[in-house]
């Protein structure tokens, strides 16, 4: 493990193939573990793959989990030695930012939208802490989740838009045997939201079905899984349902070759997101 800015900084590149950075706020579960495995595949033997764990205080609200955010380092290095990282890189919030900051990263379009509604300044602490870690360990590819869309769209534009010399790749979305997407924040829930939980991923390939079978109003599709979402996820309360375009996160009104549905829904103060992509028929 590399725990400071300099000695992540001090590392030499190999020459024998890429780098790769698998970005995490650590508590890692089998999602992480498939970037990291992407990762290491990207790799081959001869590059290298780094894991950075970083529980990131700026892409946090001021009412966020950030001090209950779980940090199980010592599990987390187990899995990604099992996993076969090369490096995983843990430093302190202390050496990464200075306490005069005052530069950040701003997306000011995607950034609006779906989670960012509800999260102001995520998306901004999300763009800065990812330029920053490219910037100590200059990887040639970045994995990130589809979990996580709207973040992987964001990052894919403010590379496309600053230059940035990283290539993104995005992993599917690893579900419990329930299609419960995993996240570090499912250990917040009761039994009973548990239960409940795998409902999302239901309603996201009901309405993927029916966009299958030909309809493509996207108000009739979301006005549906609203229903079934309110009838059925009865402990949760809908965040937002939405259909867009999967680049732009616009809304759009008939179903295209790049369309999204995204829906975040809260049970108790758990945040839970999940996403699908949909085609026509
Ligand atoms: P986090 O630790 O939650 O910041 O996530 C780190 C990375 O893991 C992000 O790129 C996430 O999109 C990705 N990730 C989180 N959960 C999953 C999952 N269930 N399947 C695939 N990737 C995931």
């Amino acid at each position: 493990m590399i725990d400071t800015v300099a000695d992540m900084a001090s590392v030499q590149s190999r020459s024998g193939g890429p780098c790769v950075l698998v970005p995490t706020m650590g508590a890692l579960h089998a999602g992480h573990v498939a970037l990291i495995e992407r990762a290491r595949t990207l790799a081959g033997k001869e590059g290298r793959v780094v894991v950075s764990i970083f529980v990131n205080p700026t892409q946090f609200g001021p009412k966020e989990d950030l001090d209950a955010y779980p940090r199980p380092l010592q599990r987390d290095l187990e899995k990604c030695e099992a996993a076969d990282a090369d490096i995983v890189f843990h430093p302190a919030s202390s050496d990464v930012y200075a306490t005069d900051r005052s530069v950040t990263v701003s997306e000011n379009s995607l950034s609006k939208l779906l989670c960012g509604a509800s999260r102001p300044g995520h998306f901004d602490g999300v763009c800065t802490i990812v330029l920053k870690l490219f910037n100590i360990i200059r990887p040639d590819i970045a994995v990130f989740g589809k979990k996580d869309y709207q973040q992987l769209a964001i990052i894919r534009r403010f590379v496309r838009d600053l230059n940035v010399p990283v290539e993104i790749v995005g992993v599917e979305t690893v579900r419990e045997p329930g299609g419960l997407a995993k996240s570090s924040r499912n250990v917040y829930l009761t039994d009973a939201e548990r239960a409940q939980a795998p409902i999302l991923r239901a309603v996201l390939l009901e309405t993927a079905a029916a966009a299958a079978a030909g309809q493509t109003n996207t108000d009739v599709l979301r006005q549906s899984a609203l229903r079934a979402l309110r009838q059925r996820a009865t402990l949760g309360t809908i965040d937002y349902v939405e259909i867009v375009d999967a680049d732009s996160l616009q809304q759009i009104s008939e179903i295209g070759h790049s369309s999204l549905m995204a829906l975040a829904v809260f049970f108790g103060t758990t945040r839970l997101i999940d996403n699908i992509e949909l085609a026509p028929a």
